[in-house]
C-alpha cells in the first residue's frame, strides 16, 4: 500500500493507494458509516455491509437537493456526530458527499473511495466541496477535509474510455504545474498506481501550503479558465477534461507569445496531447468574444479583471492577474483567422 500524506495541522489525512485499499484501511468502525454513490456505480461496487444512499448518477444531480436528500436520508437512520459518510464514485459524488458531510449536525467526519481517474488524481485531496446552482458551478460549497481518501485503481477497468480522458487531462496538468518527470513518464505506457501516488503528492503539497485558496492553489486551475469557458460555450457537450486539454493548449499559446516559455517547451505539450490523444485545437464554433465572455466569470478573477495561470516551464507555472481582455481576443482571434 502506497500512503501519502496531507499535511494541514489538525486535519492532516492520508491517501492510500492499493489493492483493496478500502478493506484494508483499518480507521472504519464498528461506528456506523451511510455510503453515498450513484446509479451507475451502484450496480458494479458495493463495499461490505454499511447503509447506502444512491442518486441518480449524472452533473445535474449535484444539487442543494441531493445534498438535503442525503442528509434527510441519515436523519432518518438517527445518524448521529459520530457517523460517518463514505462518498464512493467520481468527483460528483466526492463533491457531494464531502458537502453533505460539513454541513450534517455541523459537521461529521467522511471518507472519500474515488472511483473516476480524475476523482484519484484530483478532486478526492484537498477538501474542496461544493454543489452547483443554475448560477454556476460550485457556487456553494465547504472546505472540509475527509478523514481519509481510499484509492484503489482496479476501479479503472469499468471505466468508459472518455472518462479515463478527462483524468489524464487532470494528469497533464498536474504535470505541467509541478513535476517535469512526471511529464515525460506520460510519454511511457501508462502505470497508475505510480501515476496517481505522485499526482496526490503533487496535489497535497499544494494544499498543505495554501487550503483555502488565498493564492498557491489557484495553480491548480491550469487549462481551466479558458477550460471553463468552452465547457458553457459549448453547453457542456465538450466534458471537462476536452475543455482543460483545449484550456491548456491555449494558455501554452497565450504564453508563448507573451514569450514566458520556449517554443520547445510549447511543442513539448502539444505533443503529450496528442500522445495520449487528447483534444487541443478551439473548435471553430466557438466566437472569441463568447469565450472571454465566459471567462469573466471565472472565481480566480479579481476586481473584474481575468486571471490566468500561464506556464513558464515544463514543470512550473505562474498565477498572472489583470490580463486584458484584448490579447484574449487577439490570440483566439488570430486562431480562427
Ligand atoms: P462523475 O462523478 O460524474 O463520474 C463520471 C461518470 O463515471 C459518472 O457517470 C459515474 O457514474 C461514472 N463512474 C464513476 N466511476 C466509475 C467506474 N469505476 N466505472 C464505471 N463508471 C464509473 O464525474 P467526475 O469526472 O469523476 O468528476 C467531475 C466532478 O468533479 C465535477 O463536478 C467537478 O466540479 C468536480 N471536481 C472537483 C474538484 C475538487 O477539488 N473538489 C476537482 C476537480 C473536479
Amino acid at each position: 500500500m502506497e500512503i501519502v500524506n496531507v499535511s494541514l495541522g489538525q486535519y492532516s489525512y492520508n491517501i492510500y493507494i492499493g489493492e483493496n485499499a478500502f478493506t484494508q484501511y483499518a480507521g472504519l468502525p464498528a461506528r456506523r458509516a451511510l455510503v453515498i454513490t450513484d446509479s451507475n456505480l451502484a450496480p458494479l461496487i458495493t463495499l461490505g455491509n454499511f447503509e447506502r444512499f444512491v442518486f441518480a448518477a449524472g452533473e445535474e444531480h449535484k444539487t442543494i437537493d441531493t445534498v438535503s436528500d442525503i442528509c434527510r436520508h441519515a436523519a432518518r437512520l438517527n445518524f448521529d456526530r459520530k457517523s460517518r459518510f463514505i462518498a464512493l464514485g467520481g468527483g460528483v459524488t466526492g463533491d457531494m458527499t464531502g458537502f453533505a458531510a460539513a454541513i450534517y449536525m455541523r459537521g461529521i467526519r467522511f471518507v472519500q473511495v474515488p472511483t473516476t481517474l480524475l476523482a484519484m488524481v484530483d478532486s478526492s485531496v484537498g477538501g474542496k466541496t461544493a454543489v452547483d446552482i443554475p448560477e454556476g458551478k460550485n457556487l456553494i460549497g465547504a472546505f472540509h477535509q475527509p478523514e481519509a481518501v481510499l484509492i484503489d485503481p482496479k476501479y479503472l477497468q469499468t471505466l468508459p474510455e472518455r472518462e479515463i480522458r478527462c483524468g489524464l487531462a487532470e494528469i497533464v496538468k498536474t504535470a505541467v504545474l509541478g513535476d517535469a518527470k512526471l511529464f515525460d513518464r506520460l510519454f511511457m505506457p501508462l502505470a497508475w498506481p505510480g501515476i496517481i501516488k505522485r499526482c496526490c503528492q503533487i496535489k497535497a503539497e499544494v494544499v498543505s501550503k495554501d487550503e483555502k485558496e488565498n493564492d498557491l492553489r489557484a495553480i491548480l486551475n491550469y487549462g481551466h479558465t479558458f477550460g471553463h469557458a468552452i465547457e458553457s460555450a459549448s453547453n457542456f457537450a465538450v466534458s471537462h477534461g476536452e475543455a482543460v486539454a483545449i484550456g491548456m493548449n491555449l494558455a501554452g499559446l497565450f504564453a508563448l507569445k507573451e514569450k514566458m516559455w520556449s517554443q520547445s517547451e510549447y511543442d513539448r505539450q502539444l505533443e503529450l496531447l496528442k500522445h495520449l490523444h487528447l483534444p487541443y485545437q478551439l473548435p471553430e464554433e466557438f466566437a472569441p468574444a463568447v469565450i472571454v465572455e465566459n471567462m469573466r466569470t471565472d472565481k480566480k478573477n479579481s476586481n473584474g479583471q481575468i486571471t490566468l495561470v500561464l506556464p513558464r516551464a515544463i514543470g512550473k507555472v505562474e498565477v498572472v492577474k489583470n490580463v486584458p481582455e484584448s490579447k484574449i481576443l487577439n490570440l483566439l482571434g488570430a486562431l480562427h483567422a
